[in-house]
This record gives C-alpha cells, structure tokens and sequence, in this order.
C-alpha cells in the first residue's frame, strides 16, 4: 500500500502546478481530454493522485507523458484548477524523479541553480578555448586553425558519451518505476514486438495528430496542427545538427567555400531556419498568451527556446562573418556560439526540458507494452481504473 505524503501537492506547485487545489473530481477535463481513455483517465487521475500524496503511484504513472497539453482540460473546468498545467507540472516532477543526479530537480525548483550551471559551463568552454586556442590567423579566415578539428570533434564525442551516459541511466531509472514496480507482469518479447511504437512516435509524435483531428472548433485545431508542424520541423533541425556536430564535423565545419547548391550548405541552412522558427515561435507564444499551452510559463519554458535562439543567431553570425572573410569576427563569434551551445546540449538534453523529447515517446511504446501484456494475461476490464 502507498504511503499518503501531504507535500506532494506543496511539491507539484513548486514544479509549476496552479489552481490542482481548487479541484472538486467532477471528471469534466478527463471526459473533454481527446487522448484520455479507462485504463488513463488523466488529467483527474493525476490530480487526484497529487491531492491524496500518493507519491508512488505518481512516480509509477506514464499519464503525464501521454498528454500533449492542447489544453482543452484547461479551458473546460468549472472551477479554474487547470489541469493542463498540472499535468506539464508532473512530467517537469517526473523529470526530476527519473534524474539520479538530482540535478532536474534542482534546475526545475530553482533558477538560481539553472542560470548559474548554463554560465559555469559557458565560462568552462570560454576557459578551455582561451587556454587551448590553436594560432590566430588574420590575413584571412582560419577556422580550423583556431580551434584544430581533432580537438573540436574528440570534445564532441566526450560531450556525446556524456549524453548517452545520463540519459541511458535516466530512461532506466524510468523504466524501472513505470514498468517493474507496479506487480504486472511483461513478457520480454512485448518489448521487442511493439518498438516500432518507439520509432513512430517519436519521429511523428502521431497522438497530436490525433488530439487535432478531434477538435470542432476550427481555429483552435488549426493552432495544434500548427504547433505540431512547428515541433516536427524544430525536432527535425536539432537532430540534423547533432548528426552534422556528432558524426560530419570535418565536413561541416570547414574553411572551404562552397557554392549555394552544396549540400553542406542548404542542410546547415535547413536547420538554421526550422531552429529559428521553432524558437521565435515559442518565445512569442509565450509572450502573447493566446493559446492554453502558452497561459502560463515555468522558467525552464523561457530558458531552452532563449538558449536555442542565442546558438543559432550566434551560429548565422559566425557563417556570415566567415563568408565576408572577417578573421577575428568569426573566431570570438564562434567562442561565443560554442559558450552557449555546450550547455544547451549538456544541461537541456538530459536534466531539462527537452528530456521530454525521449520521455513521451518512451511512454507511449511503455503504455502499448503493457497493454499487450494485459491483454494476454486477461487482466478484468477496468482493473487498473479501479485501483485508482
Ligand atoms: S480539474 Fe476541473 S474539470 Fe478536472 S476534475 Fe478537477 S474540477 Fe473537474
Ligand atoms: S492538455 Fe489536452 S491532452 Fe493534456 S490532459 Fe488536457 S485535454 Fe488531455
């Protein structure tokens, strides 16, 4: 039996949880919600969860992660508790709880924690260059000279393992609490038969689509299909650049000019524009308030999309700076740029929001898992519910 802890709701509210006090149980947001369904009737699930302090059950729980926030719970309830934001406020505390270095925790709960790790990290890549710079060439641009690729990209592979290092460890932690600790029993070749749920839902993130093909209300579906679309092409560019940073760095980062048509050139561009777009996108949303899932804004909302459009502008500066055949322009610019790319990708990637760019669609593949398994063993219907 869970232990009941009365600070989980003290807790959410500290991750960005409003209003999850006022809440009554009616069950209007769940009935509303496109994506819930009997075996996960969030958003009520979650919140009742938090209400009781039923803080195992709440690590246990994949729900938070089967939201998209289209924010329609938010927008129904009769009584302001807005769920929407509870349910973004669980995957930021889920964040935390998967996190074995404490360190989401502490970047969630605290901007003083979050700004000041981005600025060492920043400082430590500005040292580390100031200290091993290679010859500063100024008749004309030496790039490569300046900071000598073997160097640039045995960082990268460092920066690399460390990535796959903290997030391998993360996701077991989270699949640990979500898929061993609640007594059900899984088949091993469940895992195998549905990976291809893994795959299409995090190259497609395919419930959106269906949260959007469900709205009436046209204006409000066009903004999820727009704020899919957006996430998509945002997604698409990050991922082009870590395959360019990670594995082509030799060819991406060169002294050479080449033409317009150049491959090296309309990918780097490619990605430019969809980081630009998703960033300007986001930080705008968050200005205007228009749509549910822009009313309110945790720190960490700000924090990812500033860094993102810092790295790029920094990014197209040193290209231009490069091509107009300005030396010392490009290799400050460049330091610059690298200052703030490293902790986007070592802080963000693994302890920040874009954690949920392998956590959601790990739930989904998690949720099918456990469905199939359920179904072979011919667990009752409405089980799972009524243990809530
Ligand atoms: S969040 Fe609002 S709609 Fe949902 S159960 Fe609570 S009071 Fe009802
Ligand atoms: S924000 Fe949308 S998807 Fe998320 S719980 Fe509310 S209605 Fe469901």
């Amino acid at each position: 039996m869970s232990r009941v802890d009365p600070t989980l709701l003290h807790e959410l509210k500290e991750y960005g949880a409003v209003g999850i006090e006022k809440c009554f149980n009616c069950g209007n947001c769940t009935a509303i919600c496109p994506l819930a369904s009997d075996e996960y009737p969030f958003p009520r699930s979650v919140i009742r969860r938090a209400q009781i302090g039923d803080k195992e059950r709440m690590k246990s729980q994949l729900d938070p992660w089967l939201c998209y926030y289209c924010g329609d719970c938010s927008a129904t309830c009769p009584k302001g508790a807005e769920p929407g934001e509870t349910m973004m406020a669980s995957r930021r505390w889920l964040t935390g709880q998967y996190d074995w270095t404490g360190l989401a925790r502490k970047f969630y709960t605290s901007l003083a924690w979050e700004l000041g790790s981005i600025i060492l990290v920043g400082l430590l890549v500005v040292w580390i260059i100031a200290m091993f710079h290679g010859p500063l060439v100024t008749e004309r641009v030496e790039l490569n000279t300046f900071a000598p690729l073997h160097i640039v990209h045995l960082a990268d592979w460092v920066m690399a393992g460390a990535l796959v290092f903290f997030i391998a460890t993360n996701v077991l932690r989270m699949y640990w609490l979500t898929m061993r600790r609640d007594g059900q029993k899984i088949p091993f070749k469940f895992y195998v038969t549905e990976a291809w749920q893994l795959v299409l839902h995090a190259l497609t993130q395919k419930r959106w689509a269906t949260c959007a093909a469900d709205e009436k209300d046209e204006k409000t579906r066009n903004a999820k299909r727009t704020a899919r679309t957006i996430h998509l092409l945002l997604v698409s560019g990050y991922g082009l650049m870590l395959v360019l940073i990670i594995f082509f760095l030799s060819w991406f980062q060169t002294d050479n000019i080449y033409p317009l048509w150049h491959p090296q050139r309309w990918l780097g561009y490619y990605a430019t524009v969809v980081l630009l777009l998703g960033a300007g996108w986001a930080l705008w949303g968050r200005v205007k308030k228009e749509v549910e899932m822009h009313r309110f804004s945790h720190p960490s909302d700000w924090i990812f999309p500033i860094l993102l459009l810092v790295v790029t502008l920094t990014g197209i500066l040193q290209h231009a700076f490069r091509y107009w055949d300005m030396p010392l322009a490009t290799y400050y610019t460049y330091v610059v740029h690298l200052a703030f790319t490293a902790p986007m990708l070592i802080l963000e990637v693994p302890f920040g929001k874009w954690a949920h760019l392998y956590y959601r669609p790990l739930a989904v593949y998690f949720q099918a898992v456990k469905e199939k398994a359920k179904a072979e063993q011919q667990v009752p219907e409405g089980a799972l519910a009524a243990a809530d």
